[in-house]
């Protein structure tokens, strides 16, 4: 313990200076109350701290700080009472948490190096603090938008709520999740929440409907494709049953997962009932629609058959020889019985058009033969107007269209008539141009154009109205129904066409309509060879400008070498340069009649072939004039086929037999003549008729009156064509034509064409007449006309061949008629007083041509042989005389080769076959 006793001693702190003393004394106070007041301000920091890391240390440390001062205050103490024991063990204390803070702080020393340093932290406080601004802000945004979601969910609401569509959406299991008010009044419930849960199953309409419409979700659902318009019925909460038009579509989310459905719904109760109502009133409206056509075939038989008996009755009066006074009279009552059919005719017509019950029969048509029939129907109109018709006026070429033949003439003749009608001087044109082609299909556009009073445009909305007449005064005088136009318009436009006018009053108008139809080309016909003419030179006078157009445009396209001359003078102009040249003159038959022709070649003797365009009324009395000059007339309105056919005539060493232009048409013709006819009709009245009609071409008719007699008289004799009446006693005629067509019938002929001859011009009438085994139908009264091209169709084996209208003649061993009088009655119309006028005129005159042909024959003028002899070729093709024409042709032939040995002998025979025709010709013609 001595060495105790070396430290200092006790107390001996207070024998040190005061100063030194308090020195001492006070800093050790401080640094000891320095030394508590960190671990605790440590320990404090760390309680408070949350997120501090390596929280040991600072719980090491404020130890090792405790510890080191509590070793100070033992040194303090130290300094008073001698504790040295004491101090070394707290020192030993201190040492152990000294050390034990370096061993656990050592390791841990790079992880809080890695800690953040202070100016991180700073940014990082700043960033943070900055993350919570704009943390704030969108928090203060999303509250935005939510009360705006929620203002838009009312509106949305309050939409859904007032428009007059049920709307309701369903999740994936058909489970209803919302719905507008209207849908929740229908299905009884008062608001939003009680729907939670609820399936269709659960509704008013569960039991009835809710399978179906649980289908129907299931469709939307599986396939994500919509149900529209789903018509379909049920029951509301009021117990009413409801038809509804309904739409689901599907409901997605953002992964375009089907999540649900949405449907609509509007009540279309109301529209079904009306629909309902409006189906009856239709089936009612159709069935007096039947019963209104049935009304029309019986009146239209009613009134056609009478009509029919006073029409054919009239026609054959007025060719059985009547005195001046008593053809008049017939005429006069043929002409108002034909404009009483007329009429009959368009009301039926509008009354079919309007009934639906009109259909149109499309057939393969040949336009210019179309153009040529209804030129020719409007001619004598034209003619007694003193207007010149040009229909068409311009060239055309050969086109055949599938049309319907009768309806497109009904609406030309209906316009070209109004056209004539209503122009006093000047002419008519028909223009047909095409507007617009695609394919084979083209749109045809027919104009007609004349020179009349014109329409004003106010007047011009009234027309195509029925019933509808322009009110003037003029108008009145010429007559009418003012049903034309109304019929025309409907027909157009049941061909899917339009129509329409242009007009300036007091200076013309020109209605026209298109048409659309199929076309095809037609390149038999000799007119469409166009290079068979270009050996011709050819001068036309032409003074009106129409004509000089159609001649321009016709000549040209047939590559004739002509000229147009527009006045007296500048013919005679050209017929200088012409000089010797061969020249066809095409003339208009007045001024060929004037004194101007005979000065103007007097003045230039030439070499000239003539044409003359005449009136059908200058047709009847040739003067001698025509005869004289040889000329060849044609009749106008100027036929296209017909100027070409004339022309040819002129083509110098074509080798073209003029009258056997068509073989066929003569071999068709005996086919006509020779056949035996069946008519089978139990009215009077409508026997003579159809008699004298079918007779008119040269078939022997029999008469059967019904049915039953028509068989036993097929069974016995030999026929080639029946006409068959339909409505008849004893037998119809549907029940005789089936009979005819059964092998079993007995019939000489069970295929023998059967025409439906009827008074029934309904639909459905030639279906009906067609099934019973009838081959063609024709309404009563039938025509003249309409007749022949009958007996053609059906007799004719050859018909629908395309024989070529010329024909190079090979060596012909059939022998050739003297007279042809069934082609005679053709050229001439069957106009008795005119057939009769021509044969006497050439009897008269080809005896002074055969003695001038004797003279040149004796004097070996071969040139003048020839001119001669084609003068005779023409004359004789005019009479239909097939064998005198063939010699004189035989002789033009010899003379123009100087064959001249053998014209004695063909002279010869000339004679005689003249000799032959005079006694033909007396015979046939009744002539003195
Ligand atoms: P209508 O049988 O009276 O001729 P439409 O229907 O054919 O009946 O014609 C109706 C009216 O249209 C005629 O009455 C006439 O006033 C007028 N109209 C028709 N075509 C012509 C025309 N080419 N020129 C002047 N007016 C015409």
């Amino acid at each position: 313990m001595e060495h105790v006793h070396d430290f200092m001693p006790h107390g001996v702190c207070i024998s040190w200076d005061v100063p030194l003393l308090i020195l001492h004394v006070f800093s050790d106070i401080f640094i000891a109350l320095a030394y508590f007041s960190i671990p605790l301000g440590i320990i404090f920091f760390v309680r408070q701290k949350d997120d501090i890391t390596f929280k040991p240390v600072y719980y090491l440390f404020a130890g090792f700080i405790t510890a080191c001062g509590i070793t100070h205050l033992m040194g303090i103490i130290t300094l008073w009472f001698p504790i040295y024991y004491i101090e070394g063990v707290f020192k030993a204390l201190t040492a152990i948490v000294s050390v034990a803070t370096a061993v656990y702080l050592i390791p841990r020393l790079s992880d809080m190096v890695a800690l953040p340093d202070l100016k991180e932290l700073i940014s990082l406080n700043k960033q943070l603090s900055d993350e919570n601004t704009s943390r704030r802000e969108a928090e203060a945004e999303l509250q935005k938008n939510r009360s705006m979601l929620s203002e838009s969910n009312k509106m949305l609401s309050t939409i859904l709520d007032a428009i007059p569509v049920r709307v309701f959406w369903k999740d994936r299991r058909s489970v209803f999740m919302g719905a507008n008010r209207l849908f929740l009044a229908d299905a009884g419930l008062s608001n939003v929440e009680e729907l939670a849960g609820k399936t269709d199953f659960d509704m008013p309409w569960g039991d009835a409907s809710a399978d179906k419409f649980r289908r129907d979700d299931a469709k939307v659902i599986n396939t994500g494709l919509p149900q529209l318009q789903i018509e379909e019925q049920f029951v509301d909460a009021s117990g009413n049953e409801v038809w509804v038009n309904t739409n689901k579509v599907a409901l997605l989310n953002d992964h375009e997962e089907v999540i649900g459905l949405l449907g609509t719904y509007e009540d279309i109760s109301k529209a079904k009932q009306a629909a309902q109502e409006l189906m009856l009133a239709k089936e009612q409206a159709e069935q007096a629609n039947v019963a209104k056509s049935e009304f029309l075939a019986n009146m239209s038989h009613e009134l056609r058959t009478p009509l029919n008996g006073v029409i054919g009755s009239l026609h054959l009066l007025t060719e059985s020889g009547l005195g001046n006074r008593q053809a008049n009279l017939a005429k006069m009552s043929k002409n108002s019985a034909e404009s009483l059919l007329g009429l009959l005719n368009d009301i039926l017509d509008l009354s079919k058009i309007e009934s639906g019950n009109l259909q149109l029969h499309l057939h393969n048509e040949d336009i210019n033969d179309l153009l040529t029939e209804v030129a020719k129907n409007m001619a004598a109109r034209a003619e007694e107007k003193g207007l010149e018709l040009l229909c068409p006026g311009h060239f055309i070429p050969s086109v055949v269209a599938k049309i319907d033949r009768l309806r497109v003439k009904q609406i030309l003749n209906n316009i070209i008539g109004n056209a004539i009608k209503f122009t006093d001087e000047g002419s008519v044109t028909l223009d047909v141009t095409v507007v617009s082609q695609k394919a084979s299909q083209k749109t045809f556009r027919f104009s007609v154009s004349d020179t009349g009073i014109g329409i004003s445009a106010a007047q011009q909305q009234k027309l195509f109205q029925r019933f509808s007449q322009l009110d003037s005064s003029s108008t009145r005088q010429r007559g009418g129904s003012g049903l034309g136009l109304a019929i025309s318009r409907q027909l157009v436009e049941l061909m899917g066409g339009r129509i329409g006018v242009n007009s300036t009053e007091g200076l013309g108008s020109t209605f026209w309509f298109e048409i659309t139809v199929d076309t095809s080309k037609r390149v038999r016909l000799a007119h469409t060879d166009s290079q068979l003419l270009s050996s011709l030179n050819i001068i036309v006078m032409a003074e009106l400008p129409c004509y000089r157009r159609y001649f321009d445009d016709v000549l040209t396209n047939w590559h004739v070498q002509y000229q147009v001359a527009n006045s007296p003078h500048q013919l005679s102009q050209m017929l200088d340069l012409a000089g010797e040249q061969e020249t066809v003159l095409i003339l208009p038959m007045d001024f060929f009649l004037s004194a101007d022709i005979d000065k103007l070649i007097r003045e230039h003797p030439g070499d000239y072939q003539f044409v003359l365009l005449a009136s059908q009324n200058q047709l009847t009395r040739l003067p001698e004039k025509v005869e004289q000059f040889d000329c060849l007339v044609l009749s106008k309105p100027v036929v296209q086929s017909e100027l070409f056919n004339a022309l040819l005539g002129f083509v110098p060493d074509l080798n073209i037999t003029v009258l056997k232009e068509r073989p066929s048409q003569n071999q068709e013709i005996h086919e006509i003549i020779d056949a035996r006819v069946l008519l089978v009709e139990d009215n009077y009245i409508n026997v003579v008729v159809a008699k004298g009609l079918i007779e008119m071409f040269g078939p022997t008719v029999e008469v059967a009156e019904n049915g039953a007699e028509a068989l036993s008289l097929l069974r016995r004799q030999s026929f080639d064509l029946v006409f068959m009446d339909c409505q008849m006693p004893v037998m119809d005629g549907y029940e005789c034509s089936r009979q005819i067509r059964t092998d079993i019938s007995g019939l000489i002929n069970t295929d023998i064409p059967i025409i439906a001859l009827t008074a029934n011009a309904m639909r459905g009438d030639r279906e009906k007449c067609l099934a019973a085994g009838m081959d063609d139908y024709l309404a009563k009264p039938v025509e003249a006309e309409t007749i022949y091209q009958t007996l053609r169709k059906w007799l004719n084996k050859h018909a629908g061949t395309n024989e070529p209208m010329t024909e190079i003649p090979t060596d012909r061993e059939e022998e050739l008629l003297v007279f042809d009088s069934a082609l005679y009655k053709l050229r001439l119309m069957n106009d008795k007083s005119l057939m009769e006028q021509v044969a006497v005129n050439f009897i008269d005159d080809m005896p002074k041509q055969i003695a001038q042909l004797e003279t040149l024959i004796a004097e070996g003028d071969g040139v003048a042989i020839a001119r001669i002899a084609h003068k005779i070729k023409g004359a004789c093709a005019n009479m239909a005389a097939l064998e005198m024409g063939e010699l004189a042709l035989q002789i033009e032939t010899d003379a123009k080769q100087e064959r001249l040995t053998q014209l004695e002998e063909s002279l010869m025979q000339l004679r005689e076959s003249f000799d032959r025709l005079v006694t033909e010709l007396r015979q046939s013609l009744a002539l003195s």
